[in-house]
């Protein structure tokens, strides 16, 4: 669904990206290692067009994403973004947190985007504080609505970038159990973590990076057998 064909990242004279080569399939979960810095984080947003590559091809299922004919607003609906540091707006309730980008790029009714909005919050466990504001959560109830935000806007595939980094360690397996759900549900999912033990019992495929290249791209149970 996703490939990528000898692409390459420089920001300036910085050579982020190496010459990667890689393919994401439909409902596989994928999860990257690796040190900070070592290009991680720039490949994740190189997928949802938040980064432009320098050269090589980047395919999301079949559309060059930097053709000069590519609607790159189309191709951001199909991909979906969870954040460090979660992102919400802090002047919006939950729920209008999550109904905001259904509204302006779907074009979805209020009432349309009201009933979906609940419905992710409530497959996340967050549909009692639809009405809170971002500042009255936890760190790990923030990022379980930032992961029904990135949902409804329906995407074929789910980036996650250090979802739970910046979490109390108390907070971090409600966000684990929402990922783990969607796992099993069939999500596509790209996930940049240090949670090994998300890796081993969640992830289809362990890719590890360093100093922009990726080193190692196995399955999972032959990545952990075989360090
Ligand atoms: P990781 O996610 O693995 O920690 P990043 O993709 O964030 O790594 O960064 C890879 C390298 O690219 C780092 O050395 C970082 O400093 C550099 N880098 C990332 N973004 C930029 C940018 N916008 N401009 C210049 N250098 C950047
Ligand atoms: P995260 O770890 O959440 O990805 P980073 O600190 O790596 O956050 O990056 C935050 C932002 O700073 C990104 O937009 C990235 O492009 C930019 N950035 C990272 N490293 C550099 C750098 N060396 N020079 C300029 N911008 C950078």
């Amino acid at each position: 669904m996703i490939e990528f064909k000898n692409i390459e990242k420089y920001y300036g004279e910085f050579h982020a990206l190496k010459n990667i080569n890689l393919t994401f399939n439909q409902g596989e979960v994928v999860v990257v290692i690796g040190p900070s810095g070592s290009g991680k984080s720039t490949m994740l947003r190189c997928i949802n067009g938040l980064e432009d590559i320098s050269e090589g091809e980047l395919l999301i299922k079949g559309t060059n994403l930097h053709g000069k004919n590519t609607n790159i607003n189309e191709i951001r609906k199909n991909v979906g973004m969870v954040f460090q540091h979660f992102n919400l707006y802090p002047h919006k309730t939950v729920l209008e947190n999550i109904m905001l980008a259904p509204m302006k790029v779907l074009k979805q009714s209020k009432e349309e985007a009201q009933q979906n909005a609940e419905k992710f919050l409530d497959k996340v466990n967050m549909l009692d504080k639809k009405d809170s504001y971002p500042s009255n959560l936890s760190g790990g109830q923030q990022q379980r609505v930032a992961i029904a935000r990135g949902l409804a806007m329906g995407p074929s595939v789910l980036l996650f970038d250090e979802p739970t980094s910046a979490l109390d360690p108390e907070t971090i397996e409600d966000v684990l159990d929402v990922m783990k759900k969607l796992a099993k549900e069939g999500m596509t999912m790209i996930v940049v973590t240090h949670e090994m033990g998300f890796a081993r019992e969640v992830a289809d495929r362990v890719i590890f990076m360093a100093d922009g290249e990726v080193l190692e791209d196995r399955e999972t149970v032959s990545f952990f057998e075989n360090p």
